[in-house]
């Protein structure tokens, strides 16, 4: 039974979304553990979980009150509430008048609350008339985003948790779960501890802690996903371990991914992936025999010039065995943001519309005109999350008002992003820290209420949608996201933003979706409260939700097939390696940190696992270079320099380095920051950027 001060929530960290329970004492001390009754971690939180209570009593870096400056000569002041909304909207509407709308956007993040997102993407599109609101979630799912469509018709996860309990074989390819997603992680562990006839194979350049679980790995050259993933459609195909009946009734373009899979031969796919041909035949056949086959995946696809190539060629592996619709089988996408999903369903993105509509789609877009009553929308996609900094450094684009991110430590070839916001004439940043780098390019600096001092919902990896009550009060004059929206519309003078909560913000939400594949109409803040979590959709009242879609093998497609896609290319060229730039960067994160460290850099016992910075290199190149473990190396590309200590080992391969991404600069210079090494292309359809493929070369310094 809950006492009288627990409070249940959710983990503001990734998307795994654990449950915790929140109990604060007389003093007002705040203390938490994991929710035993919440069905994603039943009582178990990792170790950034675990020292949530330190990151919401911690006030001594929090943005107090707005400030302002009238110019970038001047440093920040502090203002009223009044003056600072008055500021902005004299602002927006000016350069709105004078450039026009697509002269200003939004940048906003995967840790905003659903409620947040719903109203900076109603606000933008619908009221300033601009799709310029994109998301980091641009630099994290949107390969997945579109993958899902392509292939299901919409951009939907269509496996839960409980489905990793009746799954005998696992594909983790390009994540590293044992730190990144650790609860997940610990289930799958235990599952095969009891089941060791369980296969899990990981598919991964470096040898990861996830590998330690794992019969098989993988370990490929950077880039060559595609060719592996083809080589073992290709084995199944040969062998006759396809479910032909699935592909028959319930696919269409069987032949295209064949003929792609076909293209070469398992020696050279062998060959070009850096791997041997018994592996990639080992791996094919755990998947042709496993009665349950789940793939998992993060940002060593998603994160490619070749992303949703990577994507589809994965998923068309559940398609080709019919490992989809059914328990314990499926795709299965790991978000890395606690609400990464809810932007989605919302359409907070500037290739998005509501409730999974399409931006392209007339009839769709007039639904929500029509819905919302401001200006028409525009089927022009907006700027995305690279483009908006490259219209911000070229003029196009005069104001950017950024919510809850960092990108000046989190945007790929981050010396772009710096010029950006320089050349900005307005820029607006709504945080939580002052420890976020981007703070200090602000023109207006806006207090945000953090986590458990603001409440709204939020929708983790396997569509399951929380409430996250408020807890305690905001320090100073912070105002959680949402009322800080509402009350610049207000101040715009858009009508239809006249809201005094949260709750009524969720309902228009809610009401959007109806008619959608993600109806959620039987939802509302009080019967989240009331009942708990539920995965969409939840159509009405008394429907309790849908942990698996596609049971019925009815897509999301117009002709309700699942379809096979042939991947657009087989492997990312990018970045060519020459002798100069001999090596490739890939980036990710470590175990005890998350994102640009804003709240795990405050963290005492956090920082006693990886306190800094640093380079995972093989020996062979290390010895090369004359370098030992612990050496400081410049790490140089074509982009800009880091410095940090380099780490010497085997788990690595040779020619590729590792760089954790969650640093920024370190006292004022270059140490740490692995955004000025990387590269700001982006895949041609997802927009997402090449964070794991950049050639560089180190040398001691
Ligand atoms: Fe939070 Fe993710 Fe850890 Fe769960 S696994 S406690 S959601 S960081």
């Amino acid at each position: 039974m809950q006492k009288k001060n627990e409070h249940k929530t959710i983990c503001s960290y990734c998307g795994v979304g654990c449950g915790i329970l929140v109990e604060q004492d007389s003093k007002g001390n705040i203390s938490v553990e994991g929710d035993p009754d919440y069905p994603v971690n039943k009582g178990m939180l990792c170790s950034k979980g675990k020292n949530l209570n330190y990151v919401a009593q911690d006030t001594s870096d929090r943005i107090l009150y707005p400030e302002m400056r009238w110019s970038r000569n001047h440093p920040l002041q502090r203002v009223s509430w009044d003056t600072a909304f008055d500021r902005a909207a004299a602002v927006f509407k000016s350069i709105i008048e004078k450039h026009g709308p697509d002269s200003v956007g939004f940048y906003v993040s995967g840790q905003c609350l659903t409620e947040e997102y719903y109203l900076v993407n109603k606000l933008t599109k619908g009221f300033i008339g601009t799709n310029n609101i994109d998301t980091n979630s641009r630099l994290c799912m949107s390969s997945a985003v579109v993958g899902y469509k392509k292939m299901l018709g919409e951009d939907s996860v269509p496996i839960s948790y409980e489905d990793i309990e009746l799954s005998d074989c696992f594909l983790i390819a390009g994540a590293n779960p044992a730190w990144c997603h650790p609860i997940l992680f610990r289930r799958i562990e235990n599952h095969k501890e009891k089941n060791p006839d369980v296969k899990i194979i990981v598919v991964d350049p470096r040898k990861t802690q996830t590998c330690a679980a794992a019969d098989l790995h993988l370990q490929i050259l950077p880039g060559t996903d595609v060719i592996l993933f083809n080589a073992m459609a290709r084995w199944l195909i040969e062998k006759k371990k396809i479910d032909r009946n699935f592909i028959k009734k319930h696919t269409v373009n069987f032949d295209a991914v064949k003929e792609s899979a076909f293209q070469l031969s398992l020696k050279k796919a062998a060959e070009l992936c850096g791997v041997s041909v018994e592996d990639i035949k080992k791996a094919a056949m755990y998947i042709g025999n496993a009665k349950a086959f789940i793939s998992m995946w993060t940002m060593g696809l998603n994160q490619s010039v070749i992303g949703v190539s990577k994507n589809v060629s994965l998923m068309n592996l559940s398609l080709l065995t019919g490992q989809i619709g059914k328990p314990g089988a499926g795709p299965f996408s790991l978000t890395g943001q606690p609400n990464a999903m809810g932007g989605r369903e919302v359409g907070g993105m500037a290739s998005l519309l509501a409730a999974h509509r399409e931006l392209g789609n007339p009839k769709h877009r007039k639904e929500v005109t029509d819905f919302w009553g401001g200006k028409e929308i525009k089927s022009e996609p907006g700027y995305t999350a690279t483009e908006m900094f490259d219209a911000l450094e070229s003029g196009k684009m005069k104001a950017v008002w950024i919510i809850c991110t960092n990108p000046i430590v989190s945007m790929p070839n981050v010396h772009k992003a710096e010029r950006a916001l320089k050349n900005a004439s307005f820029v607006v940043v709504q945080d939580i820290s002052h420890n976020s780098e981007s703070t200090k390019f602000a023109d207006l600096l806006l207090p945000a209420a953090g986590w458990l001092e603001k409440d709204g919902t939020m929708t983790n990896s396997e569509r399951r949608i929380s409430y996250l009550p408020k807890v305690i009060g905001a320090p100073g004059e912070a105002l959680p996201d949402a009322e800080i929206l509402w009350k610049f519309a207000q101040k715009m003078g858009y009508h239809g933003f006249d809201y005094k909560n949260t709750s009524e913000v969720y309902d228009e939400h809610c009401l959007l979706t109806k008619g959608t594949e993600i109806d959620i109409t039987g939802l509302s803040h009080e019967r989240l409260k009331r009942e708990g979590s539920f995965q969409w959709p939840v159509p009405h009242a008394t429907h309790m939700g849908t942990p698996r879609l596609f049971t019925d093998y009815q897509f999301f497609t117009n002709d309700k097939k699942s379809h096979f896609n042939a991947p657009a290319s087989l492997y990312n060229k990018s970045e060519i390696t020459t002798p100069e730039y001999p090596l490739i960067l890939n980036t990710g994160r470590v175990r005890d940190q998350w994102h640009t460290r804003t709240k795990t850099g405050k963290v005492k016992r956090l920082l006693t696992h990886i306190p800094d910075p640093y380079l995972e290199m093989n020996k062979v190149d290390a010895y090369l270079r004359k370098l030992k473990d612990g050496d400081i190396a410049v790490i140089k590309s074509r982009r800009g320099t880091v410095r940090v200590k380099v780490k010497v080992n085997f788990d690595i391969r040779e020619k590729v380095v590792f760089l954790p991404m969650h640093w920024g600069k370190v006292l004022n210079n270059d140490f740490g920051r692995a955004n000025n090494l990387t590269n700001d292309l982006v895949d041609p359809v997802s927009k997402e950027p090449d964070f794991k493929y950049c050639a560089v070369e180190v040398a001691k310094y």
